[in-house]
């Protein structure tokens, strides 16, 4: 396919829809650790793990390898087993749903709320059984997911309310940091999200118990501490206990440092988000043809994601037309998600197409374009000079 205009693009270089932003301050705290004595198992991680206390008001945190490990680890401390259900999103990364069969649990699939994208409350209600055992929730492009519904759901029947919340450091729920309000919440630090490690991921938690499963579950379940051995007094300095089954799912102390430096500019980062979300918002609140997603006014998000849905009744083109079009723009735009259950491996398992309604009908017009602090305003005016020239190439 070629640009629009004369296949003349909008713009001359590739822009994607994430993307880091690493200065000389982030690399010279990577290799100040890389030069020192610990490049695991040192000062950065523990640091790490006080800060997003600090940042978010949780009690503890617990910081991992990434975050798919952070929800299994969740999954692991929330005790999910053989048969066990959890109920997520379809409308996500695999790992969301991936964590339950890690431990043998059974993913459940709510739908989506029409507005929002984010999982309908009355849904879950729809899908509990008595094998039910946790939450999943995803806070979708960054948006808080409903949490007191959720919470009281929760609390009705016992269940853990796991928050995954990769898209959503930063974001407030009633004015309270994500981070603190679900059992426990994980975070990712990919390279697309809004802090990164390269990798990395957290789960925090308020509650001590959950807290102690969770390092345990992250580091073989290993215990090295005296006070919390079983078979104590131990017999030297160099006896330590396996109290359970647990992985190796740390982190180094160069990716902790990486992201300690990246936090002192998380603020920035959230503020340039939402102002490039705001630019978004304004250029396309006056055209029919697409769909901008809605928030709760409980929510003030901090997005990772910007998704545009098009009303495809409106146009002449495909979802697939559309999308090719904006690369030919040099705008690279990415479909977040494909509905988890319609992949191969869940047919497999016995998933069905038709599951989820509202998430399958959302899927089928929607893009996220390019969102990340980098972006100069000039390129957030490519990316809306390219969505507009294709809506009025291919308006009906
Ligand atoms: C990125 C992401 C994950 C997984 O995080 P990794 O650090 O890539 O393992 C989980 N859930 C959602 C919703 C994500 O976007």
């Amino acid at each position: 396919m070629i640009a629009i205009n004369g296949g003349k693009p909008v713009r001359d270089s590739v822009i994607y829809y994430g993307f880091q932003w690493i200065d000389d301050n982030d690399v010279k705290a990577v290799s100040d650790v890389l030069k020192s004595n610990f490049i695991t198992c040192g000062p950065q991680v523990a640091a790490l793990e006080k800060r997003l206390c600090e940042y978010t008001g949780a009690k503890h945190a617990v910081v991992v390898s990434n975050g798919t490990a952070a929800l299994h680890c969740a999954c692991i401390a929330a005790g999910i087993g053989e048969g066990d259900e959890v109920i997520t999103t379809p409308l996500t990364f695999a790992a969301s749903a991936n964590c339950a069969l890690y431990c043998g649990g059974r993913p459940v699939f709510a739908d989506v709320d029409m507005e929002t994208y984010n999982i309908d409350p009355q849904s879950i209600r729809e899908k509990i059984t008595d094998k039910t055992r946790a939450v999943v929730a995803v806070d979708y492009t960054g948006q808080s997911v409903k949490i007191d519904e959720i919470r009281k759901i929760c609390d009705e029947f016992g269940l853990y309310f796991i928050e995954d919340a990769a898209h959503s450091i930063g974001t407030t729920y009633k004015g309270k940091k994500i981070g603190s309000l679900a059992d426990m919440t994980t975070f990712s630090f990919h390279p697309v999200k809004t802090i990164t490690g390269g990798e990395g991921g957290a789960i925090l938690t308020n509650d001590d118990e959950l807290y102690r499963k969770l390092v345990l579950a992250h580091t073989h379940g290993i215990e090295k501490n005296e006070s919390l051995m079983e078979d104590a007094p131990h017999e030297g300095m160099w006896y330590y206990e396996q109290l359970a089954l647990g992985y190796n799912y740390r982190m180094t102390d160069f990716q902790a440092a990486l992201i300690n430096s990246q936090m002192n500019r998380l603020d920035f980062f959230v503020a340039r988000r939402k102002e490039i979300v705001n630019k978004y918002n304004e250029a396309f609140k006056d055209i029919p043809e697409l769909i901008i997603q809605k928030e709760i006014p409980e929510s003030d998000s901090c997005r990772h994601l910007y998704v545009i849905r098009l009303d495809l009744d409106r146009l002449s083109c495909t979802r697939r037309e559309f999308f090719d079009a904006m690369s030919a723009e040099n705008v690279q735009c990415q479909v977040h998600y494909v509905p988890v259950y319609w992949f191969p491996y869940y047919r497999r398992l016995g998933y069905e197409k038709g599951l989820c309604i509202n998430a399958e009908e959302i899927y089928k017009g929607i893009m996220s374009i390019p969102l990340y602090p980098k972006m100069s305003d000039d390129d957030v005016n490519d990316v809306i000079e390219a969505v507009s020239r294709i809506i009025a190439e291919y308006r009906k």
